[in-house]
């Protein structure tokens, strides 16, 4: 589990990032749900906006252990950002993964440079846990698609020029869910309201609605019927980041908690000296470290090619993700009524805690894919 001298450089550097640039502006980003592109723009010149584009279309091509703790580092800072950039970061493998070259040439140099920003849209209103029941529709029509539907939840929703679409060609037919990619500015896409979240406020979420969307074919990056397949190993990487956001999170919380504990004195003395108060610290403490031994290990088999990637990428998730909820919960408990207002970060970082049990993959499915791997092992 040791990391290399280059990936511990690119951890500092990031943590660094995180506490002078992306900190200082978590709380007012928050509170007025506006997403900072200055931050962003910082994100893009150290070349993280292209973390998953290939070196020869100018990206970073960062191994899955990088990847992770660039995800943990910048979640640190603020886990609206790190959303943000991971699902450009999704957008991003999906036109390298399964575009072609000329594909590949078109989007990816400038999506490296962090303008256009990307998007990854999946759900819909009435399909979430089961991608296979959305309804929008690209329909073949000579040299290219008209898409009717609409997605829902959207990440980058209005901030994206480039958007990953899933759609079905047939829409009575589940089975022919395919890949697109979609520039936000065709004509008949309407971008909808941002959703107002309990936290990730500063992170945009939209709904898109295509109606009679106009696409070239050419814009169609897999085989018709090949987009599930495609979104699904995708989103195998994509848990490790999650997962690590989780623990960046969890880390942010307890360092938090830790400070602020020994400063706070009851009874004539601070409070980290009374033991139940050291014993809560101490399974906060187990608790990220696990999280984080967990995506490392799955961040590695990915990396190897592993059979067991996407039950450690589904463990991973699972666990960091329940255990920020659980320590960014007792770091409010140990603020005491102080970690109960916008004065402290920990507020926030409870209300965003909660979203990494849900995206990607609800907890409940994390457990269905691990126990479907388990089973199937035996
Ligand atoms: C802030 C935010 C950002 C998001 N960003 C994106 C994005 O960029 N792109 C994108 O495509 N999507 C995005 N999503 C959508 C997200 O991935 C879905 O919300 C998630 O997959 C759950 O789907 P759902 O909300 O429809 O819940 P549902 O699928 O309706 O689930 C409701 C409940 O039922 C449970 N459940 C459902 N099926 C099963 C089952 N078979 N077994 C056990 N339990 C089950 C779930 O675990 C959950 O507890 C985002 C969501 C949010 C809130």
């Amino acid at each position: 589990m040791e990391l290399t001298a280059e990936q511990e450089a690119i951890r500092e550097l990031v943590h660094e990032v995180a506490v002078e640039e992306i900190r200082p502006v978590a709380r007012e980003t928050d509170r007025d749900a506006t997403f900072p592109e200055d931050v962003w723009d910082t994100l893009a010149e150290l070349d993280l906006t292209g973390l998953t584009v290939p070196e020869e279309y100018g990206g970073f091509d960062a191994d899955r252990q990088t990847y992770a703790l660039v995800n943990e580092e910048v979640a640190y800072g603020m886990l609206s950002v790190a959303t943000a950039l991971s699902v450009h970061g999704l957008a991003t493998s999906c036109i390298a993964e399964f575009g072609d070259e000329d594909q590949r040439e078109r989007w990816l140099p400038d999506m490296a440079t962090g303008r256009p920003v990307g998007a990854f849209a999946l759900s819909e209103p009435n399909a979430g846990s089961n991608p296979r029941q959305m309804t929008t529709e690209a329909r073949r029509e000579g040299d290219e698609y008209v898409i009717d539907g609409q997605k829902q939840w959207i990440t980058n929703g209005s901030r994206a020029g480039v958007i990953v679409l899933f759609a079905k060609t047939d829409r009575a037919d589940p089975n022919t869910i395919t890949q697109f990619v979609v520039p936000a500015d065709a004509d008949g896409l309407s971008v909808g309201e941002k959703e107002d979240k309990l936290g990730l406020r500063a992170s945009d979420t939209t709904s898109l609605t295509f109606d009679g969307v106009r696409i070239p074919a050419e814009n169609r990056l897999t085989e018709e019927g090949k987009g599930l397949s495609a979104a699904l190993s995708i989103l195998t990487g994509g848990r490790v980041g999650i997962a690590a956001q989780s623990v960046g999170l969890a880390q942010s919380a307890l360092d938090e908690a830790v400070s602020y504990a020994q400063e706070r004195e009851q009874f004539d003395q601070p409070i980290a000296d009374i033991q139940t108060i050291q014993h809560k610290l101490a399974d906060m403490q187990t608790t990220v470290q696990a999280g984080r031994l967990l995506t490392w290990d799955a961040a590695r088999k990915l990396e190897r090619g592993d059979d067991g990637a996407p039950m450690a990428a589904s463990m991973a998730k699972y666990f960091a993700s329940e255990g920020a909820t659980e320590v960014t919960n007792e770091a409010v408990q140990i603020h005491g009524g102080y970690g109960y207002t916008t004065d402290f970060p920990v507020e926030r970082l409870y209300r965003d805690s909660k979203i990494t049990t849900i995206y990607e993959g609800t907890s409940e499915i994390q457990q269905t894919v691990i126990a479907r791997e388990l089973l199937e092992q035996e």
